[in-house]
C-alpha cells in the first residue's frame, strides 16, 4: 500500500505552544481530496489561540457534552445517523455557540476553547466505513463523517475546527473489522486524521467486553490496539480509549497502564457509553476513565440541545485563559 505521505506540513511553530498561532498548510493531494468537487483550501488555521480576552460571563464548572456516533448511513437507527441529519447536528450545533474539541483536550483541562465557546467533543466509535470512506475515484466521500466535518470547517473557518476524536478498532488484518473498512487506506485515513488536528483512540482491538475478559486478554487489548494505531501513524501517541460496550474491567486501573508481551501501554482518559453531559473537568466528582457521553439520536439531541439552550447557565462556557478557572460567584444571602 502506498499511500503513506504527509498530506499537510506545518509551517512556523518552532516549539509550540498554547498561545502561539500554529499555521497548517494543506497540501493539495489528488487521492484524499473531497468528491463533488469540494476540494481542499490552501490554508486552513485550526485553531485562533493568539487573542485570549478574559471572559467574563464564563462558567468553567459547567457540563460538557461528549457526543457519541457509530455510523453515518441510511436508514436513521439508534446507531446510524444520516448524512443530512448529522450535517444538520453540526449547524445546530454551531448556531447555538458550540466549539468542537478532541476528548483528550477534555481531559486535560480544555486549555484551547476561545473566550465564550461552548465546547463539545463529537466521538466516532467502531471505524465504520461510513465515518471516512474513499470513493473509487480516490477522493472522500462527501457523505462519510469526514467528509462532512471537513465541508463543514471550510465553511466556518476557524469557528468550527475539524476536530473530533475516533476510537477505532486496532485491527487492521481483518477486512470485516478493518479500520475505516478499507485496509487499503487505513493507513492513509489515520495520518489524514492526525494531520488536520483530530484525535484517534482505541475501541480495542476486537471490540471486546473487558468487563468479562481475563487479565491477560485486557492488557492485550488496551496494549496492542495502541501499538497497532501507532505503527500506522508513526510519531503519533494514543492518549484515549473507549470501552466496548461500555463494558468496564474489574479494576480501572487496567485503563491507565499496562504491559503485554513487551509493549507497554498507558492512556489518559476513557469514556463510557452512556451517561448524559458530563459534569466539568474541574468538578471534584470528574472521572477522566468514566467520562459520561450522549448517544446521539434525533431525541437526544433535541432533548439536551433545547435543556442547555433554556439552562445556558448549566453548560461549560470558555473564559479563553487556559490559567484561569472562571465560573460564577456563589450569591450567599447575608444573615441577619
Ligand atoms: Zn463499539
Amino acid at each position: 500500500m502506498a499511500v503513506g505521505c504527509s498530506f499537510i506540513q506545518v509551517v512556523s511553530n518552532d516549539t509550540p505552544t498554547k498561545s502561539n498561532i500554529v499555521f497548517v498548510t494543506v497540501t493539495p493531494e489528488p487521492s484524499l481530496t473531497l468528491s463533488e468537487g469540494k476540494r481542499f483550501k490552501e490554508t486552513i488555521t485550526p485553531e485562533a489561540t493568539s487573542a485570549r480576552p478574559y471572559f467574563a460571563d464564563a462558567n468553567e464548572l459547567g457540563q460538557v457534552m461528549v457526543l457519541e456516533y457509530h455510523r453515518i448511513s441510511y436508514p436513521e437507527d439508534r446507531y446510524q445517523r444520516t448524512p443530512d441529519n448529522f450535517r444538520n447536528d453540526l449547524q445546530r450545533l454551531y448556531d447555538q455557540g458550540y466549539y468542537p474539541v478532541n476528548f483528550i483536550d477534555v481531559v486535560n483541562g480544555l486549555p484551547n476553547v476561545p473566550p465564550g465557546k461552548k465546547p463539545i467533543v463529537l466521538t466516532f466509535d467502531d471505524s465504520d466505513i461510513s465515518q471516512f470512506r474513499m470513493l473509487p475515484d480516490n477522493t472522500i466521500d462527501a457523505d462519510s463523517a469526514v467528509g462532512i466535518m471537513m465541508n463543514f470547517h471550510y465553511q466556518y473557518g476557524d469557528d468550527w475546527p475539524p476536530h473530533a476524536t475516533f476510537f477505532v478498532l486496532g485491527n487492521d488484518v481483518q477486512d470485516n473489522i478493518a479500520i475505516f473498512g478499507q485496509p487499503e487506506w487505513a493507513k492513509a485515513k489515520l495520518q489524514f486524521l492526525v494531520d488536520v488536528g483530530m484525535e484517534i483512540g482505541s475501541h480495542t482491538v476486537n471490540h471486546t467486553d473487558l468487563s468479562v475478559a481475563t487479565a491477560e486478554r485486557i492488557e492485550w487489548e488496551l496494549a496492542v490496539s495502541k501499538h497497532v494505531i501507532e505503527t500506522l501513524v508513526p510519531d503519533y501517541t494514543v492518549k484515549t480509549l473507549s470501552v466496548p460496550y461500555g463494558g468496564f474491567p474489574f479494576t480501572l486501573d487496567f485503563l491507565k497502564a499496562g504491559n503485554w508481551g513487551g509493549y507497554n501501554y498507558s492512556y489518559a482518559g476513557n469514556v463510557a457509553a452512556w451517561g448524559g453531559p458530563s459534569v466539568s473537568p474541574f468538578d471534584p466528582t470528574f472521572e477522566r476513565y468514566k467520562v459520561s457521553r450522549l448517544e446521539i439520536s434525533s431525541t437526544w439531541m433535541d432533548h439536551w440541545l433545547t435543556y442547555f439552550e433554556q439552562n445556558p447557565q448549566e453548560y461549560y462556557i470558555s473564559d479563553g485563559d487556559p490559567n484561569r478557572l472562571t465560573a460564577p460567584r456563589l450569591e450567599i444571602a447575608a444573615e441577619n
